[in-house]
């Protein structure tokens, strides 16, 4: 398993479109564009900072995963994502460690990332995510 960089933050908002006014007016980052994760029931965007990225995500759904993210622990970091040279490979090394995990097989993510989380309860309490992408 080779981990290449941190890929993204992702930090769970309430409100997409007025958290972006604070990342792009006061701190002048760029905003990619927004895009819907249905399959995360997530609203996202991605803003690049330098080498890696800050994703912003909020729920399209009351009881979503950011939902309830954000019940529990208000907005905030919910998320760190590590790049990975080949997601197959790493989740395979993984598992054969015994570490648990969210997803044992890859799925997409935003911007056609390949994706997968480990448990918090094998990383220290972080949410993990691997992320693959061309
Ligand atoms: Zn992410």
């Amino acid at each position: 398993m080779k981990v290449l960089k941190v890929d993204h933050i992702g930090i769970a908002v309430k409100n997409l479109e007025e958290s972006l006014n604070f990342y792009t007016e006061v701190l002048g980052l760029k905003n990619e564009g927004i895009e819907v994760v249905e399959e995360q029931q997530v609203k996202v965007a991605f803003l690049p900072c330098g080498d890696s990225e800050l994703e912003l995500l909020e729920s399209t759904t009351p009881d979503g995963p950011i939902a309830k993210f954000i019940e529990k622990n208000r907005e905030g970091i919910q998320h760190i994502a590590l790049r990975v040279d080949n997601i197959e490979e790493a989740l395979a090394y993984l598992k054969e460690k015994g570490v648990r995990l969210i997803d044992e097989k890859p799925r997409y993510g935003a911007g056609g990332a390949r994706i997968a989380f480990l448990h918090p309860k094998a990383t220290n309490g972080v949410l993990l995510e691997l992320s693959e992408r061309e």
